[in-house]
């Protein structure tokens, strides 16, 4: 269905922004469309000497601001579609936090699950072979995203040192550490989305130290949100999480740091001493003052979205509210932190490790930590103002801030 497309909803959401601003037509429809996109049919051999062809892409969206940025993807239902969306999400999100990167993402359709290590590393490699002319430091630069990890960033930068015959750590992000990937990286999207939550906090008069908060998702994102916000906060009450499985709830308090050890001990968070289940649904519905949906997208719909009672909602998952869940949520006054700004604590730290790489120096932790709050609790600043002036819901605020960033420096090129 043409609007479940999510290129046609990255559109859709720039075409509201663009009517907003008032947008000139040309800046508009420049905007609209991937500046560059690259297919690439890739042959491997796998581990039972057959070859497989695999369907790949790399899609720089626009690279006014800066060399474009975004993750690659491993996953059996990646299109184009799914790509060009991402790297215009991209382009937005390194424009929220002022990061001087233009957006893009890549991926590959297969199935990492059903591959072998061996087989991960050729075809790692030979997506770098592909793809290494448009790639590089002041070009387009590469990170993990869904089914890559650090050492799959290991081998492509690994393969494109190969190619050049000399040092290049800065083509890559996500890197392990020994390699060149920098401190702060793992919790970086939960710590920026809790530094958003700080800073909403300050705006709307609630205490955090004193707030309840629910957690649905409790992955990467979900756990380092938990520790994070009683750790950077003061406190606040955790009162329900949940995962695939299902969720737990304990309206008197639960532990992060404890729940966190018992799902990395268990796999699961069923079962967490003192608490009783509460569905996924009925998690979201919960009278809580803070919400940090971390699972999947589209969570909230016009169907739950009048019975959402926290008074703020850090989206650390890409895109759990549909946009008519947007409207409903702001008439009602539901003060929601939308993705690409909540979740850009990932991206910025991405950032300063492309900087370090250049620089071949390394930051302290503290280092990082001081330089993501000022860039995250700018952005904040920014959107939020805009949300007040222009009467906006947060999400079109965030897309007027961005999408005035990234035509000004289109307009200052002469491109438009
Ligand atoms: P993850 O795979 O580590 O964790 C996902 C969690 O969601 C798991 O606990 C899983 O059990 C849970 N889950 C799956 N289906 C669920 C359901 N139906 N109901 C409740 N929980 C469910 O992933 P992550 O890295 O934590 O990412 C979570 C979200 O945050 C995704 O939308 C991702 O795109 C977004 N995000 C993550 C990062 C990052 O740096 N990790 C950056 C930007 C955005």
């Amino acid at each position: 269905m043409a609007e479940l497309n999510p290129f046609k909803i990255a559109q859709q959401q720039l075409d509201e922004a663009a009517k907003k601003l008032g947008l000139d037509a040309a800046t508009h429809e420049f905007l609209r469309w991937p500046q560059r996109e690259f297919r690439f049919t890739i042959p491997v051999k796998m581990d039972n000497g057959r070859t497989r062809v695999f369907h790949a892409y790399r899609v720089q969206y626009n690279s006014a601001r800066g060399p474009t940025k975004g993750g690659l993807r491993w996953h059996p239902d990646e299109t184009i579609d799914t790509v060009r969306a991402l790297a215009a999400w991209m382009t937005w999100k390194c424009a929220v936090v002022n990061i001087p990167l233009g957006g893009g993402k890549g991926g590959v359709t297969c199935n990492p699950k059903e591959m072998t290590e061996t087989e991960k590393e050729r075809l790692a490699r030979a997506y770098m072979r592909a793809v290494a002319r448009q790639l590089g430091v002041h070009r387009d630069v590469p990170a993990p995203d869904v089914y890559t990890n650090p050492q799959i960033m290991a081998w492509m930068m690994d393969e494109f040192e190969i190619i050049h015959g000399e040092s290049h750590p800065g083509v890559i992000t996500g890197k392990p550490i020994a390699i060149g990937g920098s401190q702060g990286r793992g919790d970086a999207t939960a710590r920026g989305g809790v530094y958003c939550v700080r800073e909403a906090c300050k705006k709307t008069g609630l205490d955090p130290a004193k707030a309840s908060y629910a957690i649905q998702g409790f992955g990467n994102a979900g756990q380092y949100a938990a520790t994070l916000h009683k750790e950077i906060l003061g406190g606040g009450k955790l009162v329900a999480v949940s995962d695939s499985r299902g969720g737990v709830i304990n309206k008197d308090g639960i532990d992060p740091d404890e729940i966190v050890r018992y799902k990395l001990e268990s796999g699961k968070v069923e079962g967490f001493p003192g608490t009783t289940p509460i569905s996924n649904e009925d998690l979201l519905e919960l009278d809580v003052d803070i919400m940090y949906p971390a699972a999947l997208e589209g969570v909230i719909t016009e169907r739950n979205a009048g019975n959402i009672k926290s008074k703020l909602i850090c989206e650390l998952a890409n895109g759990p509210t549909t946009p008519a869940a947007d409207e409903i949520l702001h008439k009602k006054g539901n003060l929601v932190l939308p993705d690409f700004m909540a979740n850009a604590g990932g991206v910025t730290v991405s950032y300063f490790e492309q900087v370090q790489n250049t620089y071949n120096y390394y930051w302290d932790l503290p280092d990082v930590h001081r330089q993501l709050d000022r860039r995250m609790t700018e952005a904040f600043n920014a959107v939020y103002d805009t949300h007040k002036k222009a009467n906006a819901h947060m999400r079109l605020a965030a897309y007027m801030v961005s999408v005035t960033r990234v035509a000004e420096a289109c307009k200052l090129r002469g491109w438009v």
